[in-house]
């Protein structure tokens, strides 16, 4: 088991995917895991009863993340509840591929609020709650793409790529008060955004990772579990790419 100093963490997009196995792996590190969805109520209620069941402790939480004022409120509900907001993670984001002669202003920007926008959001908030204990950590979920940019992908992986840098600034903002800011980059990983892949395009890809496959949520929650562990005390604006070797 990893130490934690801090005792709940909000993790945004926790429904499905990566999100929720975040959400299972920090629980069973003894965390109390608050459960952000958007839409997909059923399943964060799902994912609430199953981690209680396995003697963890959650809650559920709906918003959208990048609506800034129901992001606000979410924090305000959690610090009321327990006290304090000691972790977070960004992890709620979306894709909306097409070359760029075909994208329209629209499919940039609403990817860009979507995932860059609602970070910015999360970790100005985090700076909030966690300045008055003076403890906090923040782990944001950008992409390999945010690293190596991606052909379709204009939109995405601008916002990934400013991810990266905008951690590092609020890691910069936040270390007068030993507020920890991180990010990890997956690379392909086995959930609904990647299902959508026809067969050939996920081959064309594995050919690509060294490790020959592509990575399981739970290889993503164990990267960001030891970030915002205190094992991790001493690390901060890093990006920890998570990728089977794709991008070294
Ligand atoms: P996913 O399976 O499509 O799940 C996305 C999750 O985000 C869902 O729980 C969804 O909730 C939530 N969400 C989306 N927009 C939201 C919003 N505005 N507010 C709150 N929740 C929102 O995606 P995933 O593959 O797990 O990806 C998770 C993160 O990892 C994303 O940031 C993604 O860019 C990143 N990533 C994924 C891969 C990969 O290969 N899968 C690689 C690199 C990076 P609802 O269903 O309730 O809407």
């Amino acid at each position: 088991k990893m130490t934690f100093t801090g005792k709940n963490v909000l993790i945004t997009g926790a429904s499905r995917g990566i999100g929720s196995e975040i959400a299972r792996y920090l629980a069973k590190q003894g965390l109390k895991v608050w459960i952000n969805y958007r839409s997909s109520a059923a399943e964060a209620d799902a994912l609430k009863v199953e981690i209680e069941r396995d003697g963890g402790k959650a809650a559920v939480i709906g918003f959208d993340a990048s609506d800034e004022e129901a992001f606000v409120n979410a924090v305000k509900t959690i610090v009321d509840s327990d006290g304090s907001m000691d972790y977070l993670v960004n992890n709620a984001g979306i894709t909306n591929d097409k070359l760029a002669l075909r994208m329209k202003i629209e499919d940039f920007e609403s990817v860009i609020k979507a995932n860059l926008t609602s970070t910015f959001i999360g970790c100005r908030e985090a700076l909030k709650a966690m300045s008055k204990s003076k403890f906090g950590s923040v782990v944001n979920i950008a992409s390999i793409v945010g690293e190596t940019g991606n052909a379709g992908q204009t939109n995405y992986s601008a916002s990934k790529g400013g991810m990266i840098a905008m951690t590092k600034s609020f890691a910069a903002e936040g270390a007068a008060r030993a507020i920890r800011y991180n990010t990890v980059t997956p690379g392909f990983i086995q959930t609904d955004m990647t299902n959508e892949l026809k067969e050939e395009i996920k081959n064309y890809y594995i050919d690509k990772i060294p490790l020959k496959r592509f990575g399981k949520p739970e290889e993503i929650a164990s990267a960001v579990a030891f970030l915002l562990s205190d094992e991790a005390s001493y690390i901060t604006g890093e990006t920890l790419k998570v990728n089977g070797g794709m991008l070294m």
